[in-house]
């Protein structure tokens, strides 16, 4: 393929949906953003529109494009990575969403999940086929409050009228034509988060889709993270290119930081965090509190597997201090408010406001922060929340060190939040290894750009992404052991604080 040709990622997240043009040496050549509302209609309760993020797509692929004085033509493939588990559901007659994207971070659905979980097993009940524990996480119970809550769902989903996807799904079966043509169909990585994919077949699980009330004509084709799954819609800014990649966000960093090799490890620091440590070609069970999932699948290779420690509140934190107390104006400011103090004052903050994810998910947590004497002022409390990041961090560490019996020496970083090298120098101290970022930081997009380039031969494969990946910087420890240990106990006690708050 011509050196002249580009690959597009389309990256759908949490806050902002972006387009990426890069070149064969994994070189940014123009970029398109737009955030989206985040929607919270009651405590717990997190949407987006999921029609706005069609129409933010359109703009930042026409933005990206005519940054870089491109046309269709020019693009040898486009990969879209994703917020994972955030459901749409949507009508397939008119392309109309049936009802706001239900949001990973919501906790709506806790009593769909109680429920399941009564009928044996508790929250246990589908680990052993989905490698997932029950919780409010997963696309499936999201799907179930859905079709029970919306007037009329149900009957039109019986009737094969209404199709599932998270917004891999969505924003794919729209760029291939929508009511008309549109392709409806998800990768592994996402299927993997549903709930409803059984790990070892890699195919939908009728029995557990059943007792959720799901009907499979909802569900999407389940394909590799890399092969060619329709063409750009004609008269589309991307009419006739090939899509040609999916990797839900945090398989795509993880494939985009190179972590090809069984004990790579990467960790992104975003909206919350994610670590993904690749486990090689079978699924591997935790008993510390992670997630079994697929890392990727490219074309008719072997998929490969992941244990994942999820956090669900990270980089959020940054963004609750700055629009629900006002003590910071944009979430960089958070450096200097944190640097006008020595240390946290003696102050930890656990933001639980999801209930806590890996390793404890415990739906029944909720936020707080003590420790509080009047010296306590506002630096502190950022710089309680900024290290709360690093706490978290160092919890799923340990599982994932527990789990693959071999302890990780160093850890890759990516996302927003690295930005911050306080934190980043913090995330060293306490857990005690070297912490690397990559010179292109855009690992997530650069996943995605990867798998459909792949997909059409404009790279070779694994080998072109471990040749383009280069260190930037290097945070080594610099805390003595017994500082590290003394402030990661008080962690550890006021996680116990969150417990039990939810009546
Ligand atoms: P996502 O892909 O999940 O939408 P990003 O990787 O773009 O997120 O990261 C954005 C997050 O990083 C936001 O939650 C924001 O609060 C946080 N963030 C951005 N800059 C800083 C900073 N300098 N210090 C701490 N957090 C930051």
């Amino acid at each position: 393929m011509s050196d002249t040709k580009y690959v597009m990622a389309i990256d759908q997240g949490t806050t902002s949906t972006r387009a990426i043009i890069f070149d064969q040496h994994a070189n940014i050549i123009a970029t398109g953003q737009k955030e989206h509302e985040q929607i919270f209609p009651k405590a717990g309760w997190v949407e987006h529109d999921a029609a706005e993020i069609w129409v933010n797509v359109r703009e930042v692929v026409g933005q990206a494009l005519g940054r870089a004085s491109l046309q269709n033509g020019d693009i040898a493939a486009v990969g879209i990575t994703n917020q994972r588990e955030t459901a749409v559901v949507w009508d397939k007659r008119t392309g109309e969403p049936v009802y706001n994207a239900i949001v990973w971070q919501d906790t709506r659905t806790q009593k769909i999940c109680d429920e399941l979980g009564a009928l044996g097993g508790g929250a246990e009940r589908y680990k052993d086929r989905v490698g997932l524990p029950l919780a409010t996480y997963f696309s499936g119970p999201k799907i179930r409050w859905i079709l029970d809550n919306v007037e009329g769902a149900r009957e039109k989903a019986e009737a094969g009228h209404l199709a599932f996807g998270n917004t891999d799904a969505w924003v794919l079966w729209n760029m291939t034509g929508g009511p008309d043509g549109g392709v409806h169909v998800t990768d592994v990585t996402n299927a993997s988060r549903t709930m409803l994919m059984n790990l070892d077949s890699l195919s939908w699980n009728e029995e557990i889709a059943g007792e959720m009330g799901i009907p499979m004509s909802m569900l999407p084709e389940i394909r590799s993270s890399s092969e060619v799954y329709g063409q750009g819609r004609e008269k589309g800014l991307l009419a006739g290119m090939p899509i040609a990649g999916i990797l839900g966000d945090q398989q795509a960093a993880t494939f985009g930081q190179a972590c090809f090799e069984v004990g790579h490890a990467k960790n992104t620091y975003g909206t919350g965090n994610f670590m993904l440590i690749n486990t090689g070609t079978s699924p591997v069970p935790s008993k510390n509190g992670l997630l079994t999932t697929v890392c990727y699948k490219i074309g008719d290779k072997d998929a490969v597997y992941a244990l994942e420690g999820s956090i669900a509140v990270t980089g959020s934190l940054v963004q609750w201090l700055r629009d629900n107390l006002g003590i910071i104006s944009s979430a960089p400011e958070i450096e200097t408010l944190a640097a006008s103090v020595e240390d946290n004052g003696g102050a930890y903050f656990v933001p639980a406001f999801s209930g806590l994810f890996a390793p404890y998910w415990r739906s029944d947590a909720r936020g707080a922060l003590v420790g509080l004497t009047r010296y306590v002022n506002k630096g502190h409390i950022a710089r309680a929340a900024l290290e709360a990041t690093a706490f978290q961090t160092r919890e799923v560490l340990d599982a994932m060190n527990a789990d693959s019996g071999v302890d990780l020496t160093e850890l890759k970083v990516d996302g927003g939040m690295i930005a911050n090298e306080a934190l980043m120098q913090f995330q060293a101290d306490i857990l005690g290894v070297d912490v690397v970022r990559p010179k292109i930081a855009e690992t997530t997009a650069l996943g995605a750009a990867y798998a459909a380039g792949i997909a059409v031969g404009y790279w070779s494969g694994e080998q072109d992404v471990i040749d383009n990946w280069a260190e930037d910087k290097r945070w080594t420890p610099q805390m003595d052991t017994d500082e590290r240990d003394r402030q990661y106990r008080l962690w550890k006690k006021a996680v116990t604080k969150t417990f039990d708050w939810v009546d």
